[in-house]
């Protein structure tokens, strides 16, 4: 039987289960599945259902729930609140504080039908399952399978188990008494892999790394296609894949060893290869029992258990680097001689040319700057033997019949109303980029100073928060726990793009995705993104009312520097927001703070702008306020630096107030304003005080 059937199969008999009776078999039609299935198709489905939902939870007299937001687990109270039954999109997250009743969920359910016709049918099954895919998380996943357990991660989770468990069952070369082989892959080296580039070539970068950006989740999304096409499964076997991290489940047999052998072999030489080594994805496995594999990957911290041992192995396989001490081969065999030849290219300094640069560059520069053109909304996956194959795939924006079409990606963006499209298999290979192309162009686009600012941003704790959450309460199966990241991983995917093109913001987006992202745009609209990002993030996750929050760290610099070097150092500013006390805190003009003070700084900004143009003060009183400010800070350890209040008053009284005139009581409520501001914050006043200095700068 083909192999997709058994995902085909799973889906419709739970949707069956929870009474969606017209969708499942709409769906086995589309697939021209029969029915009934073969015999014990529907215990395997039954089991993997009871796997993937934790064995704690009971799967009998299923019906579908009002869905709890991730927020009702996190919730330091535990408060409830649902999601409303609609579509998936890229708008605010709609909270109901009472539930949907079951007839709107069903309802809402049942217009999957009208969605399902319109699906083309005529293609390979594998596609077609990926674009079922797609309108499954659009539609399942706002609704219950229990009360936090979405249907879309129910329905993906137990496919992907019950492929497993079918092959395995019916396997004579069973490894071990463990049904299951839990293999993960881990991009190693992202930050290495873009911005890896030459000084020299910063005026051609934002396209190589627009396209670098894009190429770590392409990769990883390649990397997962290939060992299920080699492992011969369903591409609902693929439990999660975001931000260049995937798990695969799959059967624990010995010619499933066998393959992943070679196929880690052979994913070492490509990298090798390609990057001589300097990043990869690094691929563990570990046997899982049924109740292994229905604990919480992260929660537990057993040493003993089976995901700790999961991840010692991941760790253990990017330690130990494509296994060099026991590779014969000599990969640089020829490499000087064909440097020597053409030049090295002057984007990576590594490859030898082949055109004005290396094969690779080419490849990501051309991906960038087709990426950038909106109309390139379907990107298609090849087989190929091209000497530039990741895998064996090649990748097009054109549907070139005459080759073999393996996959076919929707990779457009959410449009002006937050539309997600549904009926195609979606990958969010896409970030929003503005319409200005080079950093110079987006640096020209600032006020005053002609300045670019980086923002690089994380979520906080994530680890902790799924420990401490979740499995404090029960335990935590791997759909809630993929439903979190899931929906962690949307903010940066859809709702992000969606916020920066709605603004029509001159930010570029290097990487967004999983629990980061790193963005660089001309200085001041960075400044206030950070607020626009912080009020986003606490709507769509609830966060006063739960503990997630994020960090972020903001640099400044002008478009010529190097964007490696700026990476490091935005890097370097978020680790400075991630040591203040509890997080939720951004760095920024060496200042770190919390979110909150940023902003009352960034508001008080605003006031200061107003009274400078009322007031007429001068700039150097502004600048003093800032020396001001760090000896405010220093008066906390040095007796000596207290006088700077006195000199303060001293100053503002000559050079504001008695200047003031008929303004005399406003400039006093301002000097007020500054001075308690001042001791309160103390150097963080640069936060409010610099940007009104830099936009008062005239273009260079
Ligand atoms: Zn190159």
């Amino acid at each position: 039987m083909d192999i997709n059937n058994i995902s085909v199969a799973t889906t419709a008999l739970i949707l069956r289960e929870y009474g969606i009776d017209d969708v499942a078999n709409d769906i086995l039609r589309l697939f021209g599945c029969d029915i009934p299935f073969e015999k014990d198709m529907s215990d395997i489905a039954k089991k993997a259902q009871r796997i993937a939902s934790g064995f704690g939870d009971t799967v009998d007299g299923k019906e579908v729930q009002p869905l709890c937001h991730i927020a009702g687990y996190l919730s330091k109270n535990k408060e409830k609140y649902f999601l409303a039954p609609k579509i998936m999109d890229a708008n605010k997250n709609s909270f109901l504080q009472t539930a949907p009743s079951k007839e709107e969920i069903k309802k809402h359910l049942k217009n999957m039908t009208n969605a399902i016709s319109m699906m083309n049918t005529n293609q390979d099954k594998a596609i077609l399952l990926e674009d079922l895919d797609s309108l499954l998380e659009s539609y399942t996943g706002c609704v219950g399978a229990t009360s936090d357990i979405p249907l879309y991660e129910h329905i993906r989770q137990s496919s992907a188990i019950a492929t497993a468990l079918w092959i395995y069952q019916k396997a004579d070369d069973k490894a071990s008494a463990s049904p299951f082989l839990f293999v993960q892959g881990d991009f190693f080296g992202i930050q290495k892999f873009i911005f890896a580039s030459s000084v020299e070539h910063n005026k051609k970068m934002a396209q190589i790394l627009r396209g670098k950006s894009a190429g770590v989740t392409l990769l990883s999304e390649l990397c997962a296609l290939a060992l299920i096409e080699q492992l011969g499964l369903s591409p609902f076997s693929l439990s999660r894949n975001a931000a260049g991290k995937f798990v695969v489940i799959v059967p624990n047999t010995l010619q499933v060893i066998e393959h992943l052998n070679i196929f880690k072999h052979s994913v070492h030489e490509w990298f090798l290869q390609n990057f001589y080594g300097e990043f990869g994805i690094a691929l563990s496995w570990c046997e899982a029992s049924e109740e292994e594999l229905g604990i919480n990957p992260i929660a537990s911290s057993n040493i003993k258990n089976f995901f700790a041992r999961a991840n010692l192995g991941l760790e253990l396989e990017k330690a130990s680097k494509f296994n060099l001490l026991n590779t014969k081969e000599h990969i640089f065999y020829g490499y000087t001689e064909e440097i020597q030849k053409t030049g090295v290219c002057p984007a990576c300094e590594r490859r030898a040319k082949t055109t004005e640069l290396c094969h690779v560059c080419s490849a990501f520069k051309e991906l960038g700057s087709k990426l950038a053109d909106a109309k390139n909304s379907i990107l298609y996956i090849y087989k190929s033997t091209k000497a530039f194959a990741p895998f064996g795939y090649s990748w097009s924006f054109a549907d070139e019949k005459e080759k073999k079409l393996v996959r076919r990606w929707d990779i457009s963006l959410p449009d002006k109303n937050g539309t997600i499209p549904n009926i195609k298999a979606r990958r969010t290979l896409r970030a929003y980029i503005p319409y200005a192309q080079t950093f110079e162009d987006i640096a020209a686009k600032s006020t005053g100073v002609d300045a670019l600012a980086a923002i690089k941003a994380d979520v906080d704790n994530l680890g902790e928060l799924f420990a401490r959450r979740i499995h404090g309460e029960n335990i935590a199966p791997m759909s809630k726990t993929t439903a979190l990241s899931h929906q962690i991983n949307r903010f940066f995917t859809h709702r992000l793009p969606f916020l920066l093109s709605s603004t029509n913001e001159p930010i570029y987006t290097v990487f967004a995705g999983g629990d980061d992202l790193f963005l660089i745009g001309a200085w001041d609209s960075v400044l206030k993104f950070a607020e626009t990002l912080k009020a986003e993030f606490d709507d769509y996750f609830l966060s006063p009312k739960t503990n997630l929050s994020f960090s972020a760290g903001v640099m400044m610099f002008k478009s010529g520097v190097p964007v490696p070097h700026i990476a490091h150092a935005a890097e370097e500013a978020l680790e400075a927001a991630k040591g203040v006390d509890g997080k939720g805190a951004i760095c920024i003009f060496d200042e770190a703070v919390r979110f909150d003070d940023f902003v009352v700084l960034s508001n008080f900004s605003a006031e200061v702008e107003i009274a400078r143009k009322e007031l007429g003060l001068h700039t150097s009183y502004l600048r003093n306020a800032l020396y001001y400010a760090d000896e405010a800070k220093k008066s906390k350890t040095d007796i000596y630096a207290t006088k700077w209040s006195a000199h303060f008053r001293y100053q503002s009284a000559r050079n504001v107030i008695d200047k003031a005139k008929h303004e005399r009581e406003k400039a006093q409520n301002f000097v007020e304003k500054l001075g308690a501001a001042i001791t309160l914050h103390t150097s963080a006043v640069k936060i409010a005080l610099i940007p009104i200095l830099y936009k008062e700068r005239t273009k260079s």
